[in-house]
């Protein structure tokens, strides 16, 4: 019962999001040039190309080690601010499950909501704030209360990919407090925020990923 995510798997993932983002280089540009100053795509694109080219290296280390060797990925090859946030966020999940060689769900929700912790901290911003934390907050709940009602993996997953593309998509209306968008007249309302939507796209991806492949 339940599923086990290993290294393996997890580059298996990376894989499918570094697609998913690759293929929509156009459309976050543009969102980020609109409510920031256009460099999203390529700072979040640079992580992944990052990660893939570290991909045997991934697969052959623990869980920990994995969240680990990306976070500092994240920490020393990506500028702007999602560098700066995925990779705190990804050296939290490392601690979160330290010395195991796989996770199951429970510990991976526990990783989700050990990232949004520390993205909230170290961006000194809540849920609301027009940020890529309003797509991982609501899924990182989801997921809680998922597990909390005993749901199937299936309906899990579905439940938290669902949480992130609506959370994602609830940014369009939000004026931003924290980041770039803040500089804009209209501060980014009527607007998606691309962190917001590259972070749905990640969730997405696990989400999928496991689903098809783990369950
Ligand atoms: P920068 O804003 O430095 O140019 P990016 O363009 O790579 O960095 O990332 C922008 C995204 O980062 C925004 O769309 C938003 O989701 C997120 N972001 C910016 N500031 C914060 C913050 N303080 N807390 C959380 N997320 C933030
Ligand atoms: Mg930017």
């Amino acid at each position: 019962m339940g599923f086990t995510i290993t290294s393996r798997d997890y580059v298996g993932y990376l894989k499918l999001a570094a697609k998913k983002i690759a293929d929509n280089k156009d459309y976050i540009t543009n969102l980020d040039a609109i409510t920031g100053d256009g460099d999203h795509w390529v700072n979040i694109n640079m992580g992944f190309t990052a990660m893939l080219e570290a991909a045997p290296e991934l697969a052959g280390l623990a869980m920990d080690g994995v969240f680990k060797k990306i976070g500092s990925i994240m920490m020393s090859k990506v500028g702007g601010s999602s560098g700066v946030l995925y990779g705190g966020a990804y050296m939290a999940a490392a601690k979160e499950v330290a010395g195991k060689e796989s996770i199951g769900s429970q510990e991976l929700c526990s990783c989700l909501s050990a990232m949004v912790n520390d993205m909230m901290r170290r961006g000194k911003a809540e849920p609301g704030f027009k940020t890529m934390i309003d797509a991982l907050y609501p899924a990182a709940q989801a997921y809680k209360d998922a597990l909390e009602r005993g749901d199937s993996d299936a309906d899990t997953l579905e439940a938290v990919k669902q949480a992130a593309v609506s959370g994602a998509e609830s940014t369009k209306s939000m004026e931003a407090v924290k980041g770039r968008a803040t500089y804009q007249a209209n501060k980014g309302v009527g607007h998606l925020d691309p962190g917001a939507v590259t972070m749905s796209y990640q969730l997405e991806c696990l989400c999928d990923y496991i689903s098809q492949n783990l369950i």
